[in-house]
């Protein structure tokens, strides 16, 4: 077990919310969703202003409309997965990527629809198919268009067509960066609606700001993690396989870091390699710089990692994520469900929960296939003493003689523990997605509202 009782080093700073207050969290998500919303308007704006061209009809008008909202939610899509904090944090990063991936549908349905009206009711207009006969403008909106509808498929149907994240992510840059460079030719090639100076400079700047968000995105912030490299210092064994890394900044640490919050990881690669994996930081940022991943050895990559020599050189990107108390200052107390690794989140925000010396109440729901497996059971149990804990283990295979809680975390098992006047607390979830889904219908369905549950995926896509 690592020594995570260390709390002698000033991490004032390191634990310094963004801000976390309720009204300022709404406030920063309705900003953002606005500058959304005036970013896929704005071209509209501009190509209605000034002089109209002549209409082409209603049904071409449509389409040209359909194209150009299609291209600006494609734009705001660069934004989205930059892992910008300015606009991660309101939300949590992992519920931006589910925007993400409705969003990117809502593009090429557009995008479709574009090039369909266009195919049934104005086919002339669009020439031949055959790229080498057929003008450049339009051959790049066809490219276009099969980058985009390739993107959706790859994703949606990833682990289908057996495609291995690191294979998958580099093939979706690759698409997403050429699919935007032809569509911003096309509709300059095109010069339809794009004719004036002005309209120009907005087609201009969507492509500046594409291409700024990339860079900063895969060149300009791999290149602040090569001056801010950290090293291993520990690799503990836990039980049920998961491995424990502990790892020290060689430059400033994490900055602004709560707790509950996960970061990527990158250990002896390339801090500009595309291969990198989301891992929840297991220690509290009052136990900083230092940083704990509580790793669970599910495929080729964390069967590596959990093997890691002391020494090695990592990469941290991070902190995000909102799974974290800092966001629930005024709960009277909390009702926290962990199924196997799922545990890391929560443990780190009862390790900053008894670094504060906070007595609030907290009811722990622990899931695991066997009590062998239960990893970090005896940290937990040390916590109990110092925090106002009850822990509840609820084991599928229990030894013999078990006498607390068999099978899974479900309805039953809530109720029997659960006071009815703690349906206002904060239900933290973390767990496989079967039983997150399950656990959110049962909770709701005893009274638990869904502004009072918190989840973490720990599946981004
Ligand atoms: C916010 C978050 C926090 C997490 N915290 C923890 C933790 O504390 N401990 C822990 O053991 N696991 C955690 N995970 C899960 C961990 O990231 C995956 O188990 C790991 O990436 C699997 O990699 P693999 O190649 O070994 O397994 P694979 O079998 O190749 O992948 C299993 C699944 O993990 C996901 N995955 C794989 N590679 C990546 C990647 N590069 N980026 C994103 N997702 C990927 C995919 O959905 C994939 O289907 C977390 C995930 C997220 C999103």
């Amino acid at each position: 077990m690592i020594d995570r009782s260390d709390t002698t080093l000033d991490t004032a700073k390191a634990h310094q919310p963004l801000h976390d207050k309720l009204p300022a969290v709404l406030l920063h998500g309705m900003f953002i969703i606005m500058l959304g919303l005036v970013a896929v308007a704005l071209p509209f704006v501009i190509l209605l202003y000034g002089a109209r061209p002549p209409s082409g009809g209603l049904i071409w008008d449509f389409s040209m409309g359909l194209g150009f909202g299609a291209l600006a939610l494609a734009a705001l899509q660069f934004a989205m997965t930059g892992r910008l904090r300015w606009i991660t944090h309101p939300f949590g990063a992992d519920i931006v990527y589910l925007f993400h991936r409705y969003l990117s549908w809502g593009a090429v349905v557009l995008m479709l629809g574009h090039f369909g009206l266009l195919y049934l009711f104005h086919q002339p207009a669009l020439g031949v198919l055959n790229p080498l006969e057929a003008r450049w403008e339009l051959t790049a909106g066809r490219v276009a268009l099969v980058c985009f509808v390739a993107l959706i498929v790859s994703s949606e149907f990833r682990k289908r067509l057996s495609l291995r994240h690191e294979w998958w992510r580099s093939l979706h840059l690759g698409l997403a960066l050429l699919g935007m460079s032809a569509a911003i030719a096309h509709i300059l090639g095109v010069g339809n609606l794009t004719d004036t100076p002005a309209k120009r400079v907005l087609w201009l700047g969507v492509t500046l700001g594409f291409m700024a968000v990339v860079f900063y995105t895969h060149v300009l912030r791999p290149w602040q993690q090569a001056r801010r490299p950290w090293r291993v210092v520990a690799n503990t064994a836990e039980r049920g396989g998961v491995h424990t890394l502990e790892l020290t900044p060689e430059g400033p640490g994490l900055q602004r870091w709560k707790p509950g919050q996960f970061a990527w990881l990158k250990i002896d690669r390339s801090p500009y390699s595309l291969i990198e994996h989301p891992f929840t930081i297991s220690n509290a940022p009052e136990k900083g710089p230092n940083v704990a991943f509580s790793i669970k050895p599910l495929g080729d990559h964390t069967q590596q990692l959990i093997k890691t020599p002391i020494g090695a050189k990592a990469y941290v990107d991070g902190p995000y994520g909102a799974f974290s108390i800092d966001r629930m200052a005024d709960a009277q107390g909390f009702i926290m469900i962990a199924g196997g690794v799922g545990i890391t989140p929560i443990l780190s925000n009862l390790h900053a929960l008894q670094a504060r010396n906070d007595q609030r109440p907290i009811l722990l729901f622990f899931g695991n296939p066997s009590w062998e497996e239960a990893s970090f059971r005896e940290e937990l149990e040390q916590m109990r003493r110092k925090l106002d804990l009850t822990l509840i283990h609820v084991i599928e295979n229990p030894p013999e003689g078990w006498t607390s809680e068999t099978g899974k975390i479900d309805r039953n098992v809530l109720l029997r523990h659960l006071a009815a006047d703690t349906r206002q607390w904060p239900h933290l979830i973390c767990g496989p997605a079967p039983m997150l889904n399950a656990l959110r219908a049962d909770l709701k369905d005893i009274g638990v509202s869904a502004r009072h549950i918190e989840y973490e995926i720990f599946e981004l896509v």
